[in-house]
């Protein structure tokens, strides 16, 4: 399935919550959750009461929209989640939070995943020393990213330094003046932005 390319505010009204797909505009009153909080198309203001089978759906979407993971990829991290020790769901967040293009926007390199994802293709970090450009691989605790030293001159990264806000999650340790962040451990629920139910997610896989 290829990527949605059409208005991602359409994406937030559709699951009735902010998932900041778009920046710094999600945190201005141009967010269209704020002023037209109901979802698009003709239909969208009826209030049709969601069965299980559509509240499994809309949770799953949800959290792969929030993400930026194609409906394939999805499926794969759960599979792989539910062969993990330990609560499906669980895991399958802790997946979700190790991606590299995610982990570059809770550094605050980038103010959304989709820009993190760019920065990631184009080559601007690197993990460990090494090049990293896949914005889907799956880091570990312990792993160091870094923007490449060619990259460090560009007025974006400058910019990242002087107004760092401090705002990474407590896993997360950046070190704004080497243009570092490392994983210090493992991903912890609470710290998702917006609220997850996961056992809908498990029980829609588990059908
Ligand atoms: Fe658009 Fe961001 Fe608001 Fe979502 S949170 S509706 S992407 S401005």
């Amino acid at each position: 399935m290829a990527r949605y390319t059409g208005p991602v505010c359409r994406i937030c009204r559709r699951e009735g919550l902010k998932l900041y797909l778009k920046g710094d505009r999600c945190y201005t009153d141009k967010c269209s959750i704020g002023r037209r909080n109901y979802a698009p198309g003709q239909h969208g203001q009826s209030n049709k009461k969601l069965t299980n089978h559509g509240m499994q759906l809309r949770e799953k979407q949800k959290v792969r929209k929030y993400y930026g993971v194609l409906e394939g990829q999805f499926s794969e991290y759960y599979n792989m989640a539910n062969k993990m020790s330990g609560k499906s769901g669980e895991n399958l967040l802790k997946i979700l939070e190790l991606r590299l293009d995610n982990i570059i926007y809770r550094l605050g390199f980038a103010s959304s995943r989709p820009e993190a994802r760019q920065l990631v293709v184009h080559g601007h970090f690197t993990i460990n020393g090494k090049k990293a450009d896949i914005p889907s691989m799956i880091l570990k605790v312990g792993d160091v990213i870094q923007v490449k030293e060619k990259s460090q001159s560009s007025a974006k990264f400058k910019a990242f330094v002087e107004n760092h806000k401090g705002t990474a999650p407590q896993w997360l340790q950046v070190e704004p003046d080497n243009f570092t962040g490392r994983i210090v451990a493992e991903p912890a629920k609470e710290d998702i932005e917006i609220p997850i139910a996961e056992h809908l997610i498990v029980e829609w896989y588990s059908k």
